[in-house]
């Protein structure tokens, strides 16, 4: 028996038993490892990070994406920031009513991967004529992206670390603000409240967000093999309320059956604990 272990904090440790390692490359821009194991199937790893295994990377992609469409069923075009393993592109490509996903994904090898050895989040989308592939630096791309482009933005990011740095900054924001349309919403990789680096990184994305956005807000979910399992999605919006303006029965209609998200959910994950709600408002 192998084991994967990823250090969550100085004092605790996540191990994953693997069969085979399956890959391992160092890119231009992180070390990307695939293992086959039995309790989680497939799974990769960026820079030793838990990243998406077989068993649980349902309920990462349907909160990435279904609250969004259940706040404003009319979503038409989406970008989506990383996202490289294919699953929140996955979710959003299954309502009709989407027209244009462009991915910018700035490490091409980790979407090509993905195609190999995680067809499960990453098959088909290559081959949906509305998806646009772009492997290239999200602040990049929207810094060179017209105002008012995309109905909603999927920051699918790594942590604020290396490469995914700049996707946690308020430039990054900002230029998020500027491309979204007047209903536009911005949903990102919010991190985590428990261990203190992650509720750090939380706190600070929050407080960049909440000083461009009229709306934000925050919701959780639970995500067994990210750090600690409590996770979090922050939901910025220039015009629609995830609770106030939730449609619950237009997305009903969509009839899409997910195995982790539903519209009594949405509303729960929405109701935070106390300590994170204190977390959040407190600036320092
Ligand atoms: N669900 C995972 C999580 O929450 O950690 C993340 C999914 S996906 C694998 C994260 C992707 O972000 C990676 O493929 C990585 O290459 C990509 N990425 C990191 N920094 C980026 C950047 N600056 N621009 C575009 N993509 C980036």
């Amino acid at each position: 028996m192998n084991w994967y272990t990823e250090q969550w904090s100085g004092e605790t440790k996540f191990s994953i038993a693997y069969d085979k390692q399956l890959y391992s490359e160092k890119t231009p821009f992180q070390q990307i490892d695939f293992y086959k194991g039995n309790e989680f199937g497939t799974f990769f790893t960026l820079d030793g990070l838990m990243m998406v295994n077989e068993k649980d990377e349902f309920i990462y992609h349907d909160m990435i994406v279904h609250p969004a469409f259940a706040t404003n069923p009319g979503i038409k075009s989406v970008l989506i920031i990383g996202g490289g393993d294919g699953g929140t592109a996955r979710e959003v490509l299954r309502y009709r009513i989407v027209e244009k996903v462009v991915m910018a994904e700035i490490d091409e090898q980790v979407f090509r991967l993905c195609q190999e050895y995680l067809p499960i989040t990453a098959s088909g989308i290559e081959e949906d004529s509305r998806m646009e592939l772009r492997f290239e630096d999200g602040l990049a791309y929207v810094r060179n992206t017209p105002d008012q482009s995309f109905d909603l933005i999927l920051v699918d990011s790594t942590d604020p670390i290396s490469v995914g740095e700049g996707l946690f900054t308020t430039e990054f924001y900002k230029e998020c603000y500027r491309v979204l349309n007047k209903h536009g919403i911005l949903i990102n990789q919010h991190e985590s409240p428990y261990f203190a680096e992650y509720a750090a990184n939380m706190k600070k994305a929050h407080q960049k967000i909440k000083a461009i956005f009229p709306i934000t807000n925050v919701y959780q979910y639970h995500m067994p093999t990210y750090p600690s399992g409590h996770w979090l999605f922050g939901f910025a919006s220039k015009s629609y309320d995830p609770l106030q303006d939730l449609q619950a029965e237009a997305w009903n209609k969509f009839g899409l059956e997910t195995k982790y998200y539903n519209t009594d959910l949405h509303r729960g994950a929405f109701a935070l604990p106390n300590y994170v709600k204190e977390a959040l408002v407190r600036d320092e």
